[in-house]
């Protein structure tokens, strides 16, 4: 009798614990299984304009998408606006190619091999133009973001304005500085931020280069051949830049990287560079002094993001802040590159993102029916500027 009665125990608890499983099992599906759904929602990009289609006939100067920048962000864009037929109006502004033509070799873009940042550039300018883009020297100095219910209003640096039915800011970023004694009075004598540009200028010479990040290696590299000494000065007591860059300093004997060395002054004899003073960390805080005829800087960059500040939201550093539509806070306008970039600042990456803004901005707009029709129509509204496709090929030199 006892022994039958553990029996069903036995078999009442089994059962129980089958059934809380299926329950739990069940539970964790469903739950993995909405949220595989709502991932894919998000990827879904649905959206609409605001403003009416119609009203676009009563526009002038219009622009059916403009993109501000001129780097691998938004040149991208621009090819991905032409591949879905809508054509792109590349405002290049004051760095066209942006800090890719600044670099030697890039060998870290898949697909790509060994090549020039320039020519990377030169073949993305190709690729647009021949899918309608229209790439301007021209540069937008202020977007009326009051009425997200019309088109926006963009002003050029000339003082034309132009409506933009969707806008992609991809402005990148500028060099850092580093806000010591000197750095503007040398700057342009010895003072310098491009290896590439002012490697001849110190043949024979000393320099120091500013940095522990992938930059200050390129940097060094790239002078290796021209200067005859070149110090890495980095402030921490390790580099930044990947292992594979450091690693390729043993191939450079002219390079030295010394650590905990904060640079203080930039010291010159009122027409160059004839010194850098900086504070040994790792030795009391001992003020040192070593002669050099150049001083590079490669201590990164900041977001090109000045203008949008009173209307984007930003995060802390300036970066302008995407959801993962590449849009912005404003709606029908987007970001992409290194302007909206904080952690990678890679060119693939801006491409990636150019990419994404590209093909969001223009489903965007035909979601709100601007179809080949459309295009048609607002034929003859179509900014036409004294410069259209000005801007063909890239300086090489
Ligand atoms: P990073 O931000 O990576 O590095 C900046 C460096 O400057 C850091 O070592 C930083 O020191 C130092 N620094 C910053 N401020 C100061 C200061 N006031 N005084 C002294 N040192 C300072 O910038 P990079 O421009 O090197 O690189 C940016 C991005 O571009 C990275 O993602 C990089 O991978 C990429 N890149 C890739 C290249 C390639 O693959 N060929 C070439 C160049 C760049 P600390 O570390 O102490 O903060």
């Amino acid at each position: 009798m006892l022994k039958n009665l553990n029996k069903i125990n036995i078999f009442i608890f089994l059962s129980y614990f089958l059934l809380l499983s299926l329950i739990i099992s069940q539970n964790i599906l469903s739950v993995s299984h909405d949220r595989f759904i709502q991932e894919n929602e998000l990827l879904n990009y649905n959206r609409k304009p605001y403003f009416k289609l119609e009203d676009i006939d009563k526009i002038e100067e219009c622009v059916p998408v403009a993109i501000l920048g001129g780097g691998p962000g938004a040149l991208s864009a621009a090819i991905y606006c032409g591949r879905s037929r809508i054509p792109a109006y590349v405002f290049m502004g004051p760095n066209p190619g942006g800090q890719l033509i600044q670099t030697s070799y890039v060998e870290n873009i898949p697909g790509v091999k060994r090549q020039f940042g320039a020519e990377i550039i030169e073949t993305m300018t190709d690729q647009a133009i021949n899918f309608g883009a229209h790439l301007l020297e021209e540069t937008i100095i202020e977007i009326d973001f009051s009425d997200s219910s019309k088109p926006y209003k963009l002003t050029t640096s000339e003082g034309k304005t132009i409506s933009a039915l969707a806008v992609i800011i991809a402005t990148g970023s500028s060099p850092r500085k580093l806000g010591i004694q000197g750095e503007d009075k040398y700057w342009g004598r010895g003072v310098a931020i491009c290896a590439l540009c002012d490697c001849t200028l110190f043949t024979g010479l000393d320099v120091a280069i500013i940095g522990g990040g992938d930059a200050a290696i390129e940097e060094a590299t790239l002078l290796s051949s021209y200067a005859r000494q070149i110090t890495i000065f980095v402030r921490k007591e390790k580099m930044r830049a990947a292992e594979s860059m450091q690693d390729k300093l043993a191939q450079y004997p002219n390079v030295k990287v010394v650590y905990n060395k904060v640079p203080l002054e930039i010291e010159g004899d009122e027409q160059v560079v004839t010194a850098l003073k900086y504070m040994d960390t790792e030795n009391n805080n001992k003020i040192e002094t070593i002669p050099v005829s150049g001083v590079f800087l490669a201590i990164g960059s900041n977001p090109n993001s000045q203008m949008f500040a009173p209307h984007l939201a930003l995060n802390k550093n300036g970066y302008i802040i995407t959801d993962r539509h590449q849009e912005t806070s404003a709606p029908r306008v987007f970001a992409a590159g290194d302007v909206s970039d904080a952690i990678f600042r890679q060119a693939v990456i801006a491409s990636a993102t150019g990419t994404i803004a590209g093909l969001n901005a223009t489903a965007l707009l035909k979601n709100g029916g601007f179809t080949f029709n459309v295009m048609e129509k607002l034929s003859p509204k179509l900014y036409r500027s004294a410069k259209k496709n000005a801007f063909k090929k890239v300086n090489l030199n």
